[in-house]
C-alpha cells in the first residue's frame, strides 16, 4: 500500500479525503491523517469507522512547526511518504487597509510555507526512491485574483508558482505534482471567515470600501457558496482520482462552473478582460453573479460584458 500523508484532517476536505482513501475498495492506501490539534480527532475517527487503526492512523502535525513535522515523520514506518497532500490552509478576507501584516503573514506561513516545509521534509526520500506524488489543495483563487481576497489569493498564486516550477525538476525523478483547484466548498472554511468578518472592525478603511465589502461582496460571496458551492465529499472524490491516476495532471479544477471565468485570462493576455468582467459581475450586476458564472461562455451574456 502507498503511504499517504495529509495535512489539516480535523475537518472539511482533508477529513473527507482521508476517509475516502482509507476506505479504498482495493486497500491501496495507508493513510496518515494529520491535524494540528489532536483534541479535534473525534469527528475524523467516527467517520473513519472500521478503517481506524487499519488503513487510517491519526497523527499530530502543525504545518507551521519544523519540530512537529520532524516528529510526525519519525512516527511513520520507515519515514517514507509516497503521497503528500498539502491540504491545511486558512483564509483571510476583508478590505486590505483594515487587515494587519501579522494576519497576512499567518496566511502565508500556513498556506505557502506550511506546504514548502512539508515538501522539504519528504522530498529527499521521494528522490532517493525515484517515486512520489505531491498533491496541493490550491484554489481557483490560485489562478485568478478575487476582490477582497488579495492575500489569500496571493498565497495560492505563490503555491501555484512554486509547485509548477518544482514539477519541471521532479519529472526527472519520476515524482509528480498535482495542484487541485476547487471553487467554493461548503466547509468550516467559509464559517470561520464569516466569523472573522463579523467581529472585525477593519480600522482605517474608508466608508465606500466598507460599504462595497459589507453590502456587495459579502452577500454575493454567500450566494456563491450556496449556489455553485461543492461539498467536501465531491472535492475529495476528485482528489482520490488524481491520486489514483497513473499519469497525474499538474492542474485539476473541480468545479466546471469556474472554467469560463478562468479561461478569460488565457483569452486576453493583457488581463483586462478578466478584471473588467469580475468588476462588472460584482459592482454592476451582483444579483446576476450566479447566473453570470453559468452564462459566461454564452454569447448573449458576452456581448454586454466584453470590454470595447
Ligand atoms: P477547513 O477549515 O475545514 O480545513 C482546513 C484545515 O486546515 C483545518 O482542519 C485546519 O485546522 C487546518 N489547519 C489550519 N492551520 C493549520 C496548521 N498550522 N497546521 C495544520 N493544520 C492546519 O476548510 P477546507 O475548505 O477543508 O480547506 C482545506 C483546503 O482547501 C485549504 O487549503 C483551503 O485553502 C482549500 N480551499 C477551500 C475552499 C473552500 O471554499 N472551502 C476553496 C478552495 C480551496
Amino acid at each position: 500500500a502507498r503511504t499517504v500523508l495529509i495535512s489539516g484532517c480535523s475537518s472539511g476536505i482533508g477529513l473527507e479525503l482521508a476517509v475516502q482513501l482509507a476506505r479504498d475498495p482495493g486497500q491501496r492506501y495507508q493513510v496518515v491523517a494529520t491535524m494540528r490539534d489532536l483534541g479535534k480527532k473525534g469527528t475524523l475517527e467516527a467517520a473513519a469507522g472500521e478503517a481506524l487503526g487499519q488503513t487510517l492512523t491519526v497523527a499530530q502535525l502543525d504545518v507551521c512547526s519544523d519540530e512537529s513535522v520532524a516528529q510526525c515523520l519519525r512516527c511513520i514506518q520507515g519515514g517514507e511518504v509516497d503521497v503528500l497532500v498539502n491540504n491545511a490552509g486558512v483564509g483571510l478576507v476583508g478590505p486590505l487597509e483594515g487587515l494587519s501584516l501579522a494576519a497576512m503573514q499567518k496566511v502565508f506561513d500556513t498556506n505557502f510555507f506550511g506546504a514548502v516545509r512539508l515538501v522539504k521534509a519528504v522530498l529527499p526520500g521521494m528522490k532517493r526512491r525515484r517515486q512520489g506524488h505531491i498533491v496541493v489543495v490550491s484554489s481557483v483563487m490560485g489562478l485568478q485574483g478575487v476582490v477582497f481576497n488579495e492575500v489569500y489569493a496571493a498565497s495560492k498564486f505563490a503555491m501555484e508558482g512554486f509547485f509548477e516550477s518544482l514539477a519541471v525538476q521532479l519529472l526527472q525523478f519520476n515524482i509528480f505534482i498535482s495542484l487541485v483547484e476547487p471553487g467554493p466548498v461548503a466547509t468550516e472554511f467559509e464559517g470561520k471567515l464569516l466569523e472573522q468578518v463579523s467581529t472585525a472592525e477593519f480600522p482605517g478603511t474608508d466608508a465606500d470600501t466598507l460599504n462595497y465589502f459589507r453590502n456587495l461582496y459579502l452577500p454575493a460571496s454567500r450566494e456563491l457558496f450556496h449556489s455553485v458551492g461543492q461539498s467536501p465529499q465531491d472535492v475529495a472524490k476528485v482528489i482520490v482520482k488524481v491520486i489514483g491516476s497513473a499519469r497525474p495532471p499538474l492542474r485539476r479544477q473541480t468545479n466546471t462552473r469556474y472554467t469560463p471565468l478562468i479561461a478569460l485570462k488565457a483569452m486576453d493576455p493583457s488581463g483586462s478582460l478578466y478584471v473588467q468582467t469580475s468588476h462588472r459581475l460584482l459592482f454592476r450586476w451582483p444579483r446576476l453573479l450566479n447566473l453570470g458564472l453559468r452564462c459566461l461562455a454564452c454569447s448573449c451574456f458576452r456581448t454586454p460584458v466584453w470590454p470595447q
